[in-house]
C-alpha cells in the first residue's frame, strides 16, 4: 500500500485527526528466492538506482538487499554538503547533473529533505591555490556552471568567524559556487526508498550478503538464505572490495575511516558551508544551530565506523585555526563511515569482470552530492548493459589502461588526492 502523497494539506488533516493515517513510508519485505536485479547495499547510490531503474527504465523486479537499516552507512553519517566545483570537463557535467537533481529532488519524490543552495565556499591560502582554483572556475564556466572569485573582505562579509590573519595560513581569497550547499542526508534516503517501494521495489532490510556465485543467474547467499537474480549491482561503499572478493576479483579500492562531528546548538553564526584550503577543515551549521564539521580521512585502512585521535586532533586544530571562535563550543558527537577510495579520486559506474555484475562504488569522501546523477547512471549501466553517456569515463578498466581520471590536477597519484 502507498505512503500517500504528503502536502501540507495532508500534514493539516493529519494533524486535525490525531496524526493516525499516516502509513509507512516503505513496506518492510522479505527477500524472494529470484529477482530479475538485485542491488547489494541500501546505501543513497544503491536506493536511488532502485529508484531509476523502477521509475526511469520500468523494471519493478528489484530487491535492495540491506545489511542494517536503511541509512545506516554513510548515507547517514555525512555531512550533507552538496556541490559541483569540479575540474575536469567530464566531471563537472556529471557533478552538475547530479545538483540539478538536488534542484528538483524534493518536487520529484515528493519529499522534504531540506534542500538548503546556501553556498559552498573554498577558501584560498597560496598563490599556486589561487591559480588552481582560477583553473578551475574557469573549466566550470566553460561548462556554464556558475563558480565566483570572492576578495578577503569579501570572504570576512560572508564568513565573519573566519580569521582572516591566522598564523597558520593567511585568507587570500575564496572560490564560491553559490548553488552548492546541503541536503538532509537521512531523508534522502527515506525519500528514494519511499518512491521505489512504492512503485514495487522489495526494501529489504536486516539481510547481509556474505557470498556471490557468479553465473547466470547469479547465486547470492544471504543471511536469510540464497537469492538468485540474473544482474547484481554492488553499492556497498567501503565494503566493496569485500564483496568483489566474494564474486573471484580485485579493485582498486582502499577502505578507511572519514570522521565527522557535531557541536552543540547556538545562533545562526556560518549561514554557507566554508572549506579551509589550509589543513583539511570544513563545516557548515545544521537547521538545529550545531556546527557541523570534519576534516581528512584517518591515516590507515579500517573498517570500523568509529576512526582514530590522530585524526580528531588534526580536524580540531584545523578549525581553530581557521575560525578561533569556535573554541567556544562543545562538541556533542562523533562519529566515522567507511569511504569507498579509489586510486584517481573518481567514482567507478561500471562492468566487471563477472558477467552480468556490476558496480557502484568508488565515490570516496564526496559520493553524498553524486546520488541523483549516481543512481541514474548506474541504473542506466544496469538496464541497458552499457554506459550512461555522463559516465562513460567511470569505467574499471581505466586503472588497467592507465587513463585515471586528474580531477586534482595531481597526476596518477592516489596519496595526492
Ligand atoms: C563523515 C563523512 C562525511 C561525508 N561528507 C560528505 C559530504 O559532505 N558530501 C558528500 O558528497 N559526501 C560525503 N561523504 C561521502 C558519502 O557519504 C559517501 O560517498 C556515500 O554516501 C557513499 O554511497 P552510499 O550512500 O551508497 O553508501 P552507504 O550509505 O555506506 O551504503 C552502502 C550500504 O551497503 C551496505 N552493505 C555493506 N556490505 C553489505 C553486505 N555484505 N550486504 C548487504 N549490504 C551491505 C551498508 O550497510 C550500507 O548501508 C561523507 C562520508 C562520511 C563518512
Amino acid at each position: 500500500m502507498s505512503s500517500g502523497r504528503y502536502s501540507g494539506f495532508r500534514l493539516l488533516r493529519e494533524a486535525m485527526a490525531g496524526h493516525q493515517g499516516w502509513r509507512r513510508a516503505w513496506h518492510p519485505a522479505e527477500a524472494k528466492p529470484h529477482y530479475r536485479i538485485a542491488i547489494i547495499g541500501g546505501g543513497g547510490h544503491g536506493l536511488a538506482s532502485a529508484y531509476h531503474l523502477a521509475k526511469t527504465y520500468g523494471i519493478r523486479d528489484i530487491a535492495v538487499l540491506e545489511q542494517g537499516a536503511i541509512g545506516q552507512g554513510n548515507l547517514g553519517r555525512n555531512t550533507t554538503i552538496v556541490r559541483s566545483n569540479y575540474f575536469t570537463a567530464p566531471n563537472i557535467r556529471f557533478y552538475d547533473a547530479a545538483l540539478q537533481g538536488w534542484e528538483r529532488f524534493e518536487q520529484e519524490l515528493n519529499f522534504n529533505a531540506m534542500v538548503s543552495q546556501r553556498g559552498t565556499l573554498n577558501l584560498i591560502h597560496t598563490e599556486g591555490q589561487r591559480d588552481l582554483f582560477a583553473r578551475r572556475a574557469n573549466a566550470m564556466a566553460l561548462e556554464g556552471v556558475d563558480a565566483e572569485y570572492v576578495d578577503p573582505a569579501g570572504v570576512k562579509a560572508l564568513v565573519p568567524l573566519v580569521e582572516l590573519t591566522n598564523a597558520r595560513y593567511p585568507v587570500l581569497g575564496g572560490f564560491l559556487q553559490r548553488r552548492g550547499g546541503t541536503v538532509r542526508h537521512d531523508a534522502v534516503g527515506w525519500a528514494y526508498a519511499r518512491a521505489a517501494s512504492d512503485l514495487g521495489v522489495d526494501i529489504v532490510e536486516h539481510t547481509g550478503v556474505i557470498g556471490i556465485t557468479p553465473g547466470h543467474p547469479i547465486t547470492l547467499s544471504t543471511t536469510a538464505g540464497p537469492v538468485t537474480a540474473e544482474r547484481v549491482l554492488l553499492a556497498v561503499a567501503g565494503h566493496s572490495s569485500t564483496l568483489a572478493a566474494m564474486a573471484g576479483f580485485r579493485l582498486p579500492i582502499e577502505t578507511y575511516a572519514l570522521q565527522a562531528f557535531v557541536t552543540e546548538s547556538v545562533k545562526p553564526v556560518l549561514d554557507l558551508v566554508v572549506t579551509y584550503g589550509g589543513g583539511h577543515f570544513y563545516a557548515s551549521q545544521s537547521d538545529k544551530g550545531g556546527i557541523v564539521f570534519g576534516g581528512a580521512t584517518d591515516g590507515h585502512n579500517s573498517y570500523a565506523q568509529r576512526g582514530s585521535w590522530p585524526q580528531v586532533e588534526e580536524t580540531m586544530t584545523a578549525g581553530l585555526t581557521l575560525m578561533p571562535a569556535l573554541s567556544r563550543l562543545k562538541v556533542l558527537r562523533q562519529w566515522a563511515g567507511v569511504m569507498d577510495m579509489s586510486m584517481d579520486g573518481s567514482p567507478i559506474v561500471s562492468d566487471t569482470p563477472v558477467p552480468h555484475l556490476y558496480l557502484s562504488t568508488g565515490w570516496c569522501y564526496g559520493g553524498f552530492k553524486a546520488i541523483p546523477a549516481g543512481g541514474l547512471v548506474a541504473a542506466h549501466l544496469v538496464a541497458t548493459g552499457t554506459p550512461h553517456p555522463l559516465a562513460e569515463h567511470f569505467r574499471l578498466g581505466r586503472f588497467r589502461a592507465g587513463a585515471q581520471i586528474d580531477e586534482r590536477g595531481a597526476g596518477p597519484y592516489p596519496w595526492a588526492h
